[in-house]
């Protein structure tokens, strides 16, 4: 199942993409966080009762969960061929012994919509970019799960852009606040449950800007996998559901050309991942 937070008539509401993603069928729930934390049993009897639809066209989409209820959990470093671009445009803010996992997080207090703005703060930020991940969205209290168990802990899946300011990032050694402006992080279009998705995820990943293809790789080549992220984290930290966990990019964000390709005002971003869908953002 694909669920959208969407907007309609005034009002933010939850519903299933149905009928080849050309109508969405409201939820009766007030909004992504109550139905991801609705039982099994509760969420198909509603699933199932949603008769009435609305066409796709006729509401606006908006991120899965536009208000994270606590940061984003971020991976950093996390695919092979993106930790060697990265260690090459600066040695001293991306070399670290691997694989141990880089966690940081990502303040969010509105993600982006499928379709809307990434944010560029003229005279605040310079060298803007893009990375595109696939996020996990944690479905039940997991503490202390074992890597074995992750799967069942796992509501689905979505897009994530996390939007950087590379300089931020460099200069304040600590990636938090250049990773954390507003309108840095598109979101979406949806979330895959994970009972549509082979465990674990090896889905083809792409971004492109202005249709020139700049990342494209396979979510199962992540260094640190995603029931490994599960099991550490957990084993100290409860996380609640709701949780949004971004598992890291791969190769091809804009510091990893000669010369770079940061991004200007004006450029269409698309993030895409096979079976969740395609994330189409314009920086102004
Ligand atoms: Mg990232």
């Amino acid at each position: 199942m694909k669920f959208v937070t969407y907007f309609y008539q005034n009002k933010e509401a939850v519903g299933i993409l149905k009928e080849e993603e050309k109508a969405v069928f409201p939820l009766p729930f007030a909004d992504m966080d109550t139905l991801i934390q609705t039982s099994k049993e509760n969420l198909q009897l509603a699933v199932k009762e949603a008769e009435s639809s609305i066409p796709l066209v006729d509401v606006t989409l908006l991120a899965p969960i536009p208000r994270p209820r606590q940061d984003i959990i971020c991976l950093g470093i996390n695919y092979k061929a993106h930790a060697e671009e990265a260690e090459r445009y600066s040695e001293e803010a991306f070399k670290k012994e691997r694989p141990i996992p880089i966690y940081f997080s990502k303040r969010v207090t509105e993600a982006v919509a499928p379709e809307g703005f990434i944010e560029s703060h003229p005279g605040l930020v310079e060298r803007l970019d893009y990375e595109a991940e696939l996020a996990v969205v944690i479905g039940k209290i997991a503490r202390n799960v074992r890597a074995e168990e992750a799967e069942d802990y796992i509501f689905g899946y979505t897009v994530l852009n996390d939007v950087s300011a590379r300089l931020l990032q460099t200069t304040n050694k600590q990636w938090y606040f250049g990773k954390s402006l507003d309108g840095f992080t598109p979101m979406g279009p949806c979330i895959t449950t994970a009972d549509e998705i082979s465990f674990p995820p090896a889905l083809h990943i792409c971004s492109r800007v202005n249709g020139e293809l700049r990342q494209d790789s396979v979510t199962d080549l992540l260094i640190t996998s995603i029931p490994d992220i599960i099991e550490e984290l957990s084993s100290g930290m409860t996380l609640l559901p709701g949780t949004v966990i971004a598992t890291g990019t791969p190769a091809g964000v804009g510091m990893g050309f000669d010369p770079p390709k940061f991004l200007k005002r004006g450029d269409v971003v698309e993030c895409s991942i096979e079976g969740i869908g395609t994330l189409r953002n314009t920086v102004r």
